[in-house]
């Protein structure tokens, strides 16, 4: 990479080509070189050098991360078959993590997928941030569910993917945190297989990671805990149940996604456990965002201080879990 800025400033030319770098998969040269390898494949299907230009630039943007992956072999019989309409080599929905708002936050894998989005589905919790990583020119669909209205069912949403990528059109379904967790991506990508549509995953940072960071906890720690609970406050049919005898017990710890709302069900489902109710619980608002909030409370205090601090959500419920001082020297700085 090498960048000039006629002399006007050494010093931006540096750091922009270290981030551009910072960006590039480290096999790039190799997978320049296999490219050079494949010019007269290609010069001998497509003549002409505007389609040539179209039928790189196509794969080139589209599907890049994928073809860095392949072995020359693949990349060659790939390439060959794209040449010949028997098509293999462009994936058409990417099922992308957008992590918890913090655009840093995003993977390059992410990044580029953005970029080279004909359609951006997208959640309620995806930051705009994040947003406006897409490119202009793409096609922006919203079918963010909000708890207690209603809201763009499951279906539709499956159908909006099948329809759009069936057009030929390159798919992000952006999701927040990671697309695995608490995000039915299982459905849509049943959905897109049934369509035999190629889809693939991108995974991203998860809330409760950004939460635990946010307050400088380790979510395991050797000698205390040697699991983690993810959990749901809520699911299909109301508040979540959940193994509470375990949860409740002296070395549980558990990272609560969508527990604003069931805060005083779980409080209350743990105490009939015999939860300690000193036990501590660290709540995290809009974690790596602006408007970050932590709140450190007990559980006999839980749903009172969620109210009294005005949280809404989004925000996990770390429970047994204390902001420790590297957050609170970050607290101080900031
Ligand atoms: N797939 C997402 C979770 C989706 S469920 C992930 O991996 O993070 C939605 C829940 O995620 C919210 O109710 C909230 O509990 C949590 N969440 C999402 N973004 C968050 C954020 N920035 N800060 C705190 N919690 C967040």
């Amino acid at each position: 990479v090498s960048i000039g800025t006629e002399g006007t400033s050494p010093a931006l030319a540096r750091a922009l080509k270290s981030d551009i770098e910072s960006r590039l998969p480290q096999e790039t040269g190799r997978f320049a070189k296999v490219l050079k390898g494949l010019r007269a494949l290609t010069k001998q299907h497509l003549p002409e050098l505007p389609d040539r230009q179209r039928f790189w630039a196509k794969h080139l943007d589209r599907d890049l991360s994928n073809m860095l992956r392949r072995t020359p072999q693949q990349l060659k019989a790939d390439v060959k078959d794209a040449l010949t309409g028997t098509e293999k080599l462009l994936e058409q929905v990417v099922l992308v993590g957008a992590g918890p708002g913090d655009p840093d936050l995003l993977t390059t894998a992410a990044r580029r997928a953005l970029h080279s989005a004909d359609v951006i589905v997208y959640d309620r919790l995806v930051s705009d941030t994040v947003l406006t990583l897409g490119r202009r020119e793409a096609e922006y669909i919203y079918v963010g569910k909000t708890p207690g209205v209603p809201s763009i069912g499951q279906d539709a949403i499956n159908d909006i993917l099948v329809e759009k990528a069936s057009q030929g059109l390159f798919v992000v379904r952006l999701k927040s945190g990671d697309p695995l967790i608490f995000g039915r991506a299982d459905e849509e990508l049943d959905a897109l297989a049934a369509a035999h549509i190629p889809a693939s995953i991108i995974p991203g940072i998860t809330a409760a990671a950004a939460s635990a960071a946010a307050i400088g906890a380790s979510l395991t720690t050797r000698g205390t805990n040697r699991a983690v609970a993810l959990l749901t406050g809520h699911d299909a049919k109301g508040f979540a149940e959940q193994d509470w005898r375990s949860l409740a017990g002296e070395g549980a710890r558990a990272a609560v996604y969508m527990g604003v709302g069931a805060a005083r069900f779980i409080q209350g489902r743990l105490m009939l456990h015999d939860a300690n109710p000193q036990t501590p619980v660290t709540v995290v608002e809009n974690a790596s965002r602006p408007e970050q909030i932590i709140v450190e409370t007990c559980l006999a205090r839980l749903p009172d201080d969620i109210a009294a601090a005005g949280i809404k959500g989004p925000a996990i419920l770390l429970i047994g879990y204390t902001a420790t001082r590297v957050a609170q020297a970050q607290k101080a700085a900031s």
